[in-house]
């Protein structure tokens, strides 16, 4: 059969360069034509980005952001900016405030220029969440992608080596589940493969020297491009197993993702040879499984559901909520049978088969 294939990709400048953020910031600014800028950072992050952000006039400062996007701050993050006649917000930090930008640029039309510190990838998708009440809500409006994304690893040097590691996790899962989500394409393919390539070499690299700019700048690189084949490509059964677990029964996020990915890649890729030759090739290995592994050894990553809050008795009902979300364009089959003996292994950190 021919190539046949419908692709999507999202318009958004990435200005990309160690040391730059300021003088990009800048520039950007007076390309806008804005004039009544909103700065949104935790008051961590504002300090951390102080240097970047005095670049611009600023109007309002706005630093009430925390994880998740509760409705309540979302809010009062756009009346804030109502009143001020802002007309350009800039985020400056981790996912959580990307997250609170877009929750304002939702309801004000505003555009977003993000500066993101973290490997979370919020800023080159089209999704926006919020949380009221502890339910979290999730939608896709193309008027939260930012316009323009400022990438500088020189911000980034400071982030813990751990929640690197986890962050780069969950961005390499962005890029393999890519390869059997919904809309899985070619394009996306390729774009994950360099993914999967940067973020190998560039994880190992920070654990080794967290203050080294060059393996930053590859972290960096490698999520904003699983950020934007999961935009592209949508959640494959990965994502949705960890979903289900982090939402059902509350389980970190990151090491959900870290302890379940090996287990979805040991089960898709019999089924998938294309996707495994690419990853393993992505990865420099024979097997695709090896070379994650290989990683997850080295950067120390957990791998026992039953460290994190997950019981044993739960694995039958977990696997009941999980089978009706798996896209049809996974590549194995799966079964309640399948998906409670996957979750066992994931639990009691098992090696993945
Ligand atoms: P986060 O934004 O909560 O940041 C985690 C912590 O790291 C915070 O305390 C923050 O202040 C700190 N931090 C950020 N940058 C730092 C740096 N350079 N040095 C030191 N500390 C730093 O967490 P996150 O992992 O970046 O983002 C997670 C959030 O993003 C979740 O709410 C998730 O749902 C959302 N998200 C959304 C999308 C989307 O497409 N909408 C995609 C990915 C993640």
């Amino acid at each position: 059969m021919g190539l046949k294939f419908e692709h999507v990709t999202l318009g958004q400048r990435v200005l990309f360069g160690t040391g730059l953020a300021g003088a990009n910031l800048a520039a950007e600014v007076a390309r806008l034509g804005a004039d009544r800028v909103m700065v949104i950072a935790s008051p961590s992050e504002a300090k951390r980005l102080a240097s970047v952000t005095d670049a611009i006039k600023v109007a309002l400062h706005h630093h009430d952001v925390a994880p998740h996007v509760p409705l309540e701050k979302a809010e009062k993050a756009r009346a804030a900016a109502a009143e001020n006649n802002i007309d350009l917000l800039v985020c400056a930090g981790g996912g959580s405030t990307t997250g609170l930008a877009k929750a304002v640029a939702l309801t004000l039309g505003l555009p977003i220029i993000a500066i993101p510190t973290t490997y979370a990838g919020s800023e080159a998708t089209n999704v926006w969440g919020l949380t009221e009440a502890c339910r979290k809500t999730t939608g896709v409006d193309d008027a939260v992608l930012p316009v323009t994304v400022i990438y500088d690893a020189a911000l980034t040097l400071g982030l813990p080596v751990e929640l690197s590691a986890a962050s780069g996790l969950n961005a390499m899962a962005h890029c393999i589940d890519s390869m059997w989500a919904p809309r899985a394409d070619p394009i996306n393919a390729a774009l994950a493969a360099e993914g999967i390539r940067a973020l190998n070499t560039a994880l190992p690299a920070i654990k080794a020297d967290p203050l080294e700019p060059s393996g930053r700048e590859h972290a960096l690189y490698g999520a904003y491009l699983a950020a934007v084949v999961f935009a592209s490509a949508g959640s494959g059964m990965h994502h949705k197993i960890c979903h289900v677990l982090g939402g059902a029964y509350n389980l970190p996020h990151a090491q959900t993702h870290a302890i379940i990915l090996p287990h979805v890649l040991a089960f898709n890729t019999p089924y998938a040879p294309e996707a495994q030759a690419r990853i393993a090739a992505a990865f420099g290995t024979t097997r695709a499984l090896d070379g994650l592994n290989a990683l997850r050894d080295t950067l120390d990553a957990p791998t026992a559901l039953k460290d994190y809050g997950l019981a044993e008795k739960n694995i039958p009902e977990a696997a009941q909520l999980i089978l009706p979300a798996i896209p049809a364009s996974n590549p194995g089959e799966v079964t309640t049978e399948a998906l409670e003996k996957l979750l066992h292994r994931a639990y009691t950190g098992s090696a993945a088969l």
